[in-house]
């Protein structure tokens, strides 16, 4: 089967945006460049094929500057992303001071009391400040949010400050989302990287820990080192992985479904939505498979916590 690579894939998808708003088809391909990948259909629409999945977007922001929320609304609505579960995190290099996560959370709040088919809210918080990130939790568990995240750098996910937040989010049977590292290369981070953020390693030494929290890998497109993260992550299987980012190179997905597998890896898009769908259709992925990481693995998850986005 003809087929072109990924890079190409995404960059056709970015520059034919118009038509992905215009219509159901990418118009800027050709008849052959449709032909993604082994398992896409060349004889079906590829816009027919991304809009029958159902999707939950695991990985998504709001903020009143750059993170909006009617652009977050107008991707979803395009490549059929029925629910979003949004946070506006910390921002990396700040103190993060109960006032700051808890204006955050009432923005959060305030989106998903306007859209509460669509946004799931999740709670930022710094347990640096231990009381008032327990009572946030409440707070915004009182207000219909579920789940943490996205967790930033200001406190390693392994560090015991974090384990009366994750001890009660078991309690709760709440998702924790945590971001981890950039890096250049297998063993050099990024300059820009504070001595705070975690891991992969992290995350398993906390997982392990805490066998019945679950905890959610962001965005291994986010610019780690993604095959060591897919390493160090085969064997906790309380972690899910969720394939985000704007450096999703060719074969990330197939990597991550070899180490991971199909039962641990969540579909998310972190404002990169063309990226985040494209290269679920790029990837080796049968019906099923898709219909999983797209929905099904991260469904379950919110269920246990309360809630039945069914
Ligand atoms: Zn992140």
């Amino acid at each position: 089967m003809l087929k072109i690579n990924r890079r190409k894939f995404v960059a056709n998808t970015v520059t034919s945006g118009a038509g992905l708003m215009l219509g159901s088809r990418l118009t800027g391909l050709t008849r052959k460049e449709e032909m993604v990948s082994d398992t896409a259909d060349p004889k079906k629409d590829l816009m027919q094929e991304v809009l029958k999945y159902r999707k939950i977007d695991a990985h998504a922001h709001v903020d009143e500057s750059y993170y909006k929320v009617e652009v977050n609304l107008d991707f979803a609505d395009r490549l059929g992303i029925e629910k979003l579960m949004i946070s506006d995190f910390i921002r990396p290099h700040t103190e993060g001071t109960p006032d700051d996560f808890r204006a955050r959370n009432d923005f959060v709040i305030k989106c998903i009391k306007e859209h509460p088919d669509r946004f799931i809210g999740t709670v930022a918080l710094n347990p640096k400040y231990q009381k008032a990130s327990l009572e946030e939790i409440d707070r915004c568990h009182d207000a219909g949010m579920i789940g943490l995240g996205e967790l930033y750098n200001q406190v390693k996910i392994n560090d015991p400050l974090y384990y009366p937040v994750i001890e009660k989010c078991i309690g709760l049977n709440w998702n924790i989302m945590m971001h981890s590292a950039i890096g250049h290369s297998r063993v050099v981070l990024n300059p820009r990287e504070p001595k705070n953020i975690s891991l992969p390693e992290d995350f398993a030494d906390v997982a392990r820990r805490y066998p019945e929290a679950m905890f959610q890998y962001a965005h291994i497109g986010g610019g780690i080192d993604w095959e060591n993260a897919c390493k160090v992550l085969k064997d906790v299987p309380n972690v899910f992985v969720e394939l985000s980012g704007s450096n999703n190179e060719a074969n990330m997905i197939d990597f991550a479904m070899k180490y991971i597998g199909e039962d641990r890896l969540v579909f998310g898009c972190d404002y990169g939505f063309y990226q985040g769908v494209g290269h679920m259709f790029s990837a080796k992925l049968t019906d099923a498979q898709r219909k999983k990481i797209f929905f099904e693995n991260i469904s379950n998850r919110l269920k246990k916590g309360g809630r039945d986005v069914n």
